[in-house]
């Protein structure tokens, strides 16, 4: 089932790259696999897939131990600033930096490793009070701020968009994402890359491309629902 699932994501990704004419491989598949037993992991690794999300640090670092070293890892989640030291050396790529002060946390703990933090600047593009992340508006100085640590790369942004029954009503936001990345990488601030634009899950991900994701996380679509009460 699993590895259907992820032959129709792949499918979906294509065809909403065909068309607004993007290349496919410009898209990451994200598989978030939180919550999930690590067995489901191996199945989908059958698929050659191997950007895994999750959203807590606990998490990752069990599944770490267990699966291969070539999996790389997606801190999805809220971080909290006293977790950090337990993503370093096992994490690809940091999507939820929302503070100064948690990127302060990241540049101390990876600078005494000897190591770069790859991170994304999370924006809460609907402003929903629920979400974390910072505002559009704010996000120029955040990223103009984090820029001056020397052991993190700003590699892009990311949002999480409202859940929605019709995905045509988040068109708007990863469009003004899009422009918000363009906008920043004109800027050509030192040691920020606006490359990656994570953005769009399961219930939107075709729009998300079709507006300029770069980085898809789906995890229902691939692993099914999620069971938060067991
Ligand atoms: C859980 C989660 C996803 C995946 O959501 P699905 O709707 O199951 O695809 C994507 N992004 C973040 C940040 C999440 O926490």
């Amino acid at each position: 089932m699993i590895l259907e699932n992820i032959k129709h994501v792949e499918e979906n990704i294509n065809a909403a790259c065909a068309k607004v004419g993007r290349d496919p491989a410009e898209v990451t598949l994200i598989a978030v696999s939180k919550t999930k037993p690590y067995t489901m992991i191996e199945e989908a690794l059958k698929s050659g897939t191997l950007d895994y999300g999750e959203n807590k640090v606990q998490e990752i670092n069990d599944k770490y131990e267990i699966l291969p070293k070539n999996i790389r890892w997606h801190m999805i989640g809220h971080l909290q600033r006293n977790k950090v030291k337990y993503l370093v050396g096992k994490t690809a790529l940091i999507h939820s930096v929302d503070s100064v002060r948690l990127a302060e946390q990241i540049e101390k703990e990876y600078a005494k490793a000897d190591e770069i933090a790859n991170i994304l600047i999370e924006v809460n593009m609907a402003e929903e009070e629920s979400k974390f992340g910072i505002t559009a508006k704010e996000t120029e100085e955040i990223v103009r701020e984090i820029s001056q640590f020397p052991h993190i790369r700003i590699q892009g942004l990311m949002t999480i968009a409202p859940y929605t029954e019709n995905p045509e009503t988040n068109r708007g936001y990863f469009r003004n994402m899009k422009q918000l990345s363009v906008d920043i990488s004109k800027k050509n601030i030192d040691n920020v890359n606006m490359s990656v634009l994570s953005m769009g899950m399961t219930g939107d991900y075709q729009v998300a491309i079709e507006e300029g994701a770069t980085m898809v996380r789906v995890g229902t679509g691939i692993f099914g629902e999620r069971n938060y009460n067991k």
